[in-house]
């Protein structure tokens, strides 16, 4: 039945990681800070179907700030808008979680509901000679948490 399925989902959720079920950074579909709303850039982001969509600086796994779909409404195409003229305007918030965190917690934070429904999963990169740096490997939105919840037997 599916409420047992549900409930077993929920009793489940405290053992994935968000890690675990995240959309990988590779697979994102996000921008350049730099970009320019052209019609071309537009129609990508229409055709992507997202309704956000990260914004990254230099390298993709330096994400600065998230753009909604709704703040293209007032975008003319023939305007050529840089991208960076609109995350300034928005100023959309990030909300930036540790990969380890597990899903009953993501749960949570999700249904407080103050930070949005996506979360962008970070870790401390330790490899190399230089210091330690956040890096962004992945999304997480509050519709991949509930996939875990319905799709348990
Ligand atoms: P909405 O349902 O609010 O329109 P959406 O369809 O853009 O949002 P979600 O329903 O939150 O996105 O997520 C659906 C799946 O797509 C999830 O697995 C999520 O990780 C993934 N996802 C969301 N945004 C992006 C993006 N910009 N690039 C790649 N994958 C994404
Ligand atoms: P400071 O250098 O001033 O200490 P910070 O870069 O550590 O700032 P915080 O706001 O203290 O940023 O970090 C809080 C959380 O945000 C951490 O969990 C970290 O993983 C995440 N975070 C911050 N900046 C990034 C980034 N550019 N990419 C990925 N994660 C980030």
């Amino acid at each position: 039945k599916d409420e047992v399925n549900i409930i077993s989902g929920a009793l489940e959720l405290h053992k994935k990681t968000v890690a675990d079920v995240m959309t990988n950074i590779e697979d994102v579909f996000m921008l350049d800070y730099e970009a320019v709303l052209d019609f071309e850039t537009i129609t990508e982001i229409m055709k992507s179907g997202y309704s956000r969509i990260p914004v990254y600086e230099g390298h993709r796994q330096n994400i600065v700030t998230m753009l909604y779909i709704k703040d293209l409404a007032f975008v003319d195409p023939d305007d050529n808008t840089p991208l960076k003229t609109l995350c300034q305007f928005y100023q959309n918030p990030c909300n930036f979680i540790f990969e380890d965190i597990t899903l009953d917690v993501m749960f949570k934070i999700f249904k407080e509901g103050n930070k949005g429904h996506m979360a962008f999963v970070s870790r401390v990169n330790t490899e190399g000679e230089g210091d330690p740096f956040y890096e962004t490997i992945g999304i997480i939105t509050l519709e991949d948490v509930i996939e875990e919840l319905i799709q348990s037997e």
